[in-house]
């Protein structure tokens, strides 16, 4: 297999691209999809201050690497949800990324502020380990990017991310989660970060070649909490309906966002809610976060690390 561009040998074959691709053009040819993304939804402008959620995997530490190579000088969050070996072995990777690439690092623990990691957590709040997770996840990454005055937030979702997501949206009509999905959602009112996605259209697997070719040392293993979860067995069903139509992913996704731009119109913006001890956004009159804290009967702290590898 040779490379459709320079004639060496290929790395990689890109079926729904129709094309195979040497490491060096297969690399740039990545490099040019997220630009074209950050580009075509407007995601970054020059001089922007971008904090990147990172876990240690593939998607996060190839965005850190990517935004960098770029000339953003994205800072990293990680969020220690306390599972116990698997974040402790993903923190080290990024800990030594971040020294990799010199740059600021922000570690913020669930452990440390409630005494509790995400499994406990959950119990007591009574929901599945991911949906909790999701909520801690997301209140952290936005208060934190806000204290940090880091106002754009950038997540490494991929492509099988989203349409995986889109899929289970549609196969239970969730038509509440159906239309909030987009690669860019704009700052609200000083409460809430700008948040891209400039892996959106790119796949997972082209963003684990990226990843392997580039060198970066990421965790392979998945969170423990992953398996068995739906998300996994629709990734699974649209990879196979891939392998016979290649491009019906991107198609499926752009198809998407064409209707979004639609639904959209005329919509107002739902009403947001702040917390009233964090003035955090909040789906009720407490955030998840103060009335745990509550809950839980601790006092409150907010805390979070600094491990500054820019200097
Ligand atoms: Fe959180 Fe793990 Fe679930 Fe992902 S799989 S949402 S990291 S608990
Ligand atoms: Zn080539
Ligand atoms: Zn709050």
């Amino acid at each position: 297999m040779k490379c459709k561009l320079c004639n060496n040998k290929a790395a990689i074959n890109l079926r729904a691209y129709n094309t195979s691709l040497c490491k060096a053009h297969f690399l740039s040819f990545v490099e040019k999809r997220v630009t074209e993304t950050i580009r075509k939804y407007k995601l970054l402008n020059k001089g922007d201050s971008v904090l990147v959620a990172v876990s240690g995997g593939k998607d996060s530490l190839s965005l850190w690497h990517i935004l960098t190579k770029f000339g953003y000088a994205p800072e990293g969050l990680y969020i220690d949800l306390g599972i116990n070996g698997y974040s402790d072995r993903s923190l080290k990777k990024v800990l030594s990324f971040a020294k990799e690439v010199k740059a600021r690092l922000w570690v913020v623990s669930l452990k440390e502020i409630f005494g509790l990691g995400i499994k406990e957590l959950a119990r007591v709040l009574k929901r599945p380990y991911c949906s909790a997770c999701g909520t801690f996840k997301r209140y952290l990454m936005n208060r934190i990017s806000m204290e940090r005055n880091l106002r754009v937030l950038a997540t490494g979702h991929n492509l099988d991310d989203e349409v995986s997501s889109l899929l289970g949206n549609l196969l239970y009509w969730k038509e509440e989660y159906l239309w909030k999905k987009n690669v860019v959602l704009e700052e609200y009112e000083g409460h809430l970060a700008k948040k891209i996605k400039p892996f959106f259209l790119i796949s997972e697997r082209e963003i684990a070649a990226y990843a392997f070719l580039s060198g970066i040392d990421y965790i392979y293993e998945e969170c423990p909490y992953s398996v068995g979860a739906k998300t996994l067995l629709y990734k699974e069903i649209l990879s196979r309906i891939e392998d016979q139509s290649p491009g019906t992913k991107l198609m499926f996704l752009k198809g998407y966002l064409k209707r979004l731009k639609a639904e959209k119109e005329g919509r107002e913006q739902g009403p947001v809610s702040y917390c009233t001890i964090c003035n955090y956004p909040s789906w009720g009159q407490k955030c998840v976060f103060c009335s745990l804290t509550e809950r839980l009967d601790i006092p409150y702290k907010f805390e979070y690390k600094e491990y500054d590898f820019s200097k």
